[in-house]
């Protein structure tokens, strides 16, 4: 059943979050009059907060998660996670499996080249960072979970962007460090890109409308992106 069918009688919804999906489905839902309860990783230090109940930290692998369905009696289960998120969807639908829930995943379309699009496809970040020629001005939209597998390539310029400022000195020789989220708005993305001359973008195929300006303003200025397909 997809997330947004509608729904005979209250239950008592676990929603995999950290998310913009999330957090509408848990808006939705909560509106609808469901015990709603989304679950953060705690990646981020102010992340922001749906309604409902809020839980924060990992359950402890597939044991943790099966253990915490069964003690809340959680009735249905939806993934909202981010695509890329994939341990994470892995355990759930293992323990959903085990502890009888019924699961729905969100599903989130990857991005497809628009004509104007310069995407270099790639597989993986070892890829990408392979795929930049010397001299490049590359803006890095990646956690910093990330970010190693560009360390050695002295020979280009990262501009990276986080949303929480990263606990260790950046590992590159020349780079910018730029705090804050993505924004959908291409033309914000298109000013940023151009102040910081950025000659290249590397992203991952995420899909979805929260994280599309910086694909948008790439296209708009010409700029190559290094695309991680997923
Ligand atoms: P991941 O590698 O798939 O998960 C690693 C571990 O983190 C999981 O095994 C689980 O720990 C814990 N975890 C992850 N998501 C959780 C959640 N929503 N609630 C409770 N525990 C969670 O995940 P990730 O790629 O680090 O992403 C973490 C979170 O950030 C997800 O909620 C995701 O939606 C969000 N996010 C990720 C990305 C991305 O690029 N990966 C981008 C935007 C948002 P236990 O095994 O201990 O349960």
């Amino acid at each position: 059943m997809p997330p947004d069918h509608p729904t005979s009688g209250a239950s008592k919804i676990l929603i995999l979050g950290g998310t913009t999906e999330a957090r509408a489905l848990a808006e939705r839902l909560v509106a609808e009059g469901h015990h709603v309860i989304t679950s953060l990783a705690g990646r981020t230090a102010d992340p922001a907060i749906p309604p409902g109940d809020i839980r924060i930290g990992g359950f402890g692998g597939v044991d943790g998660l099966v253990r915490y369905l069964r003690e809340e009696k959680i009735t249905r289960v939806i993934d909202a996670t981010h695509p890329f998120a994939r341990q994470v969807s892995e355990n759930t639908a293992t323990a959903c499996a085990a502890a009888g829930v019924p699961l729905e995943t969100v599903d989130r379309p990857q991005w497809q080249p628009q004509p104007g699009d310069q995407w270099i496809d790639v597989s993986s970040l070892t890829e990408a960072a392979a795929a930049l020629p010397a001299g490049a001005t590359v803006f890095l939209a990646l956690g910093r979970q990330y970010i190693s597998a560009f360390e050695g390539r002295d020979d280009c310029h990262f501009v990276v962007r986080m949303v929480d400022r990263p606990e260790h000195r950046l590992p590159f020789r020349s780079h910018d460090l730029l705090l804050g989220k993505p924004s959908p708005d291409a033309a914000k993305e298109a000013a940023l890109f151009t102040l910081y001359r950025i000659t290249h973008l590397v992203a991952r195929n995420s899909g979805g409308d929260a994280g599309y300006g910086k694909i948008a303003a790439a296209r708009a200025l010409g700029i190559p992106v290094m695309m991680i397909g997923r």
